[in-house]
């Protein structure tokens, strides 16, 4: 990932350090959703928890390379206290973002914005995606409860 900023790098091999929001929580009030990427090896859990539409807590879980440890504690932070529209909203732009697509470049990305780069390595646009992917569908799968 040579033309990843310093910045971005540091970023993304502090939260692969020192992964917020790590360990699952097992709590029938989680929604969980679980995903493999055979190409690299990662494998991730996400729950999620919402309460009147909002998210008040996602927790992750797995093994993987750097870009998807990191990935999953980012989108975490990321997704926390907002609210299941928005979150739906800007966690598919930032999908398209890393898979190189046009995407609405006025949502704030916040930290989920260090894994811009990755559209130009296609090998690892899954890497990135893996956790947010996950996500969502923790969002799509059911109402909440
Ligand atoms: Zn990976």
């Amino acid at each position: 990932m040579n033309n990843l900023s310093n910045l971005y790098r540091e970023v993304i091999m502090d939260h692969y350090k020192n992964p917020r929001n790590k360990g699952l929580s097992h709590d029938e009030s989680y929604v969980s959703c679980h995903l493999k990427n055979p190409s690299c090896g990662d494998v991730i859990d996400v729950e999620t928890k919402v309460v009147d539409g909002k998210v008040v807590d996602v927790r992750h879980d797995g093994q993987g390379c750097s870009i998807c440890c990191a990935g999953a504690s980012i989108v975490s932070e990321y997704s926390i206290g907002k609210t299941v529209d928005e979150l739906k909203n800007n966690l598919s732009n930032y999908l398209k973002m890393v898979s190189n697509q046009e995407y609405d470049t006025s949502v704030d990305l916040d930290e989920l914005q260090v894994f811009e780069g990755v559209k130009d390595y296609p090998a690892r646009v899954r890497c990135a995606s893996i956790a947010t992917q996950a996500l969502l569908n923790t969002l799509n799968s059911k109402e909440e409860k």
